[in-house]
C-alpha cells in the first residue's frame, strides 16, 4: 500500500499499524528498559532467534521501531537503526565496514567528528583513510586501493556545498565491489535519496533536518536487512550507542512536518543565497541551486531542492573582521547545528572543522573568512535585514 502513496503522505502515515487497545493517534512512548517473558522458555527463545518480540531497549523498542520503519519507507530502504547520535551512525558502519588494514576512500570534505572518528581508527586500528575529489571517473578508480573497504561521501560537502555525482560514484563502486555510503544529513529523506540510485547505505544526523526543533540528538542509518541486522547485533547492541524511546517519538513529531519544512528552508534559502550574491560585501556564495554553483546542473538532477544551508564568504575579511560580523547578527544565532526553526550561523574553521588539521582544512576549501548558515522558517525578509544590517 506504501509504494503508492506520495513521500509527503507517508512522512505522515508511516505503515499501516496495527491499532492499539485506545485507538491513539500518535504512537505510546514506551520507555521501558526491558520487556517480561511469560516463562523462561520464552526468553530461551528469543534469545536464540526462535521467537521475536522484544528483549531489552537497547537492542529494540516499539517506539524507536516505529520510527525505524517510517526513516526505512522515506528513504526508500530495506532497513533502518536508529542511534543516539549521528555520530552513533557513522561510527557503527563504519567499525562494521571495516577491518584493520583497510582503506576508506572518502569524499573531500566530510563532517568534523567524522574525521575525528576517522583519525581514531587510523591511529589506533590502523584503517586507513584518504580524502579525494571524485568528481570523474578516472579520479575515483584512482582513489580505489587494493584494500578499500568503503567509499564514504557527503553531498552536498559540508560546509563547501560541492556536489558528488552519485550515480557515478555507484557505477564505479559497483565494478570493484565496493560499498557506498552517505551522510545525506544535509538533504534529508525528501530531498534526496540515495539508495534509489544504487548507493549502499545512508547516514543522517536526524539531530538536523529529521527532529527539525532543536531539540534532540539522534543518527539513523538505513540500508539492506542483512547489513543492518549484523550492525544491530554487533556495534549497536555491543558499543550501545542505542536512542531513547522518548527521543524515537520527538522525531517522530518532526518528520510529519519534514515536507512541509524542506520545502519552505529551500525557497528561503535560495532567495536569501541569490541576495547575498549581489551584496558587495560578499565575496562568494556556495548554494546548489544557484545558477552560478559550478555542478547546478547536477544539483538539479539529483536533489529535489537546493535545502536550508547556505555557505559564503566575507570580501577581504580575516577571521576577527568575520567573527565581527557574526557577532553583529540579532535575529540569527550563533550556534553549531542546522536545520532548526531557527536560522543559525557558524564559523566552520574555528566550529565544526577545528578538529581538521590546518593543512587539510585549506584543501578542503575552508578559510576563515566563510561562515555557513542554516536558514532557519523565520520569514526571509527578517533573515535578509538582519544579515543586511551585519554585513554593512
Ligand atoms: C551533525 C552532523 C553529524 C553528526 O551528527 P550528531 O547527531 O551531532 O552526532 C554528521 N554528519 C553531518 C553532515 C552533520 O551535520
Amino acid at each position: 500500500m506504501g509504494k503508492h502513496r506520495k513521500k509527503d503522505t507517508e512522512m505522515i502515515h508511516g505503515m499501516k499499524k496495527e491499532e492499539d487497545a485506545y485507538r491513539s493517534l500518535t504512537p505510546p512512548i514506551y520507555q521501558t528498559s526491558t520487556f517480561v517473558f511469560d516463562s523462561a522458555e520464552q526468553g530461551q527463545n528469543r534469545f536464540s532467534g526462535d521467537e521475536g518480540g522484544y528483549i531489552y531497549s537497547r537492542l529494540s523498542n516499539p517506539t524507536v521501531r516505529e520510527l525505524e520503519e517510517r526513516i526505512a519507507l522515506i528513504e526508500e530502504g530495506e532497513e533502518a537503526l536508529a542511534f543516539s547520535s549521528g555520530m552513533g551512525a557513522v561510527s557503527a558502519i563504519l567499525t562494521t565496514l571495516t577491518k584493520t588494514g583497510d582503506h576508506i576512500v572518502c569524499s573531500k570534505g566530510v563532517y568534523g567528528c567524522t574525521y575525528g572518528f576517522l583519525k581514531m581508527m587510523k591511529e589506533k586500528y590502523r584503517v586507513d583513510f584518504s580524502f579525494h575529489n571524485l568528481s570523474n571517473q578516472e579520479m575515483i578508480e584512482e582513489a580505489i586501493q587494493p584494500n578499500t573497504s568503503c567509499i564514504y561521501v557527503e553531498t552536498p560537502i559540508n560546509p563547501t556545498m560541492e556536489i558528488i555525482d552519485l550515480e557515478l560514484v555507484v557505477k564505479v563502486a559497483k565494478s570493484h565491489g565496493i560499498p557506498v555510503v552517505v551522510d545525506n544529513t544535509f538533504s534529508s529523506p525528501y530531498l534526496q535519496n540515495p539508495l534509489s540510485v544504487g548507493c549502499d547505505v545512508v547516514i543522517h544526523s536526524a539531530t538536523k533536518y529529521i527532529g527539525g526543533h532543536g531539540d534532540v540528538i539522534a543518527g539513523i542509518a538505513v540500508g539492506n536487512k542483512k547489513l543492518m541486522n549484523l550492525v544491530a547485533m554487533t556495534a549497536r547492541k555491543d558499543i550501545g550507542a542505542s536512542l531513547s524511546p522518548f527521543d524515537a517519538w520527538l522525531l517522530l513529531r518532526g518528520i510529519k512536518t519534514l515536507a512541509i519544512r524542506m520545502d519552505r528552508h529551500s525557497e528561503h534559502a535560495l532567495k536569501i543565497a541569490e541576495m547575498l550574491e549581489r551584496h558587495p560585501a560578499v565575496e562568494e556564495v556556495y548554494y546548489p541551486f544557484l545558477p552560478s554553483h559550478p555542478q547546478y546542473e547536477l544539483a538539479k538532477k539529483q536533489m529535489r531542492k537546493g535545502g536550508g544551508l547556505i555557505t559564503f564568504k566575507l570580501k577581504g575579511a580575516d577571521k576577527e573582521e568575520t567573527q565581527k560580523f557574526m557577532n553583529r547578527l540579532k535575529l540569527i544565532q550563533i550556534a553549531v547545528s542546522l536545520g532548526d526553526a531557527e536560522s543559525l550561523i557558524q564559523h566552520p574553521a574555528t566550529m565544526t572543522h577545528a578538529v581538521v588539521d590546518e593543512e587539510e582544512r585549506i584543501k578542503m576549501g575552508i578559510t576563515d573568512n566563510m561562515v555557513r548558515l542554516s536558514v532557519g522558517l523565520e520569514a526571509w525578509e527578517d533573515i535578509w535585514n538582519d544579515l543586511d544590517q551585519a554585513l554593512q
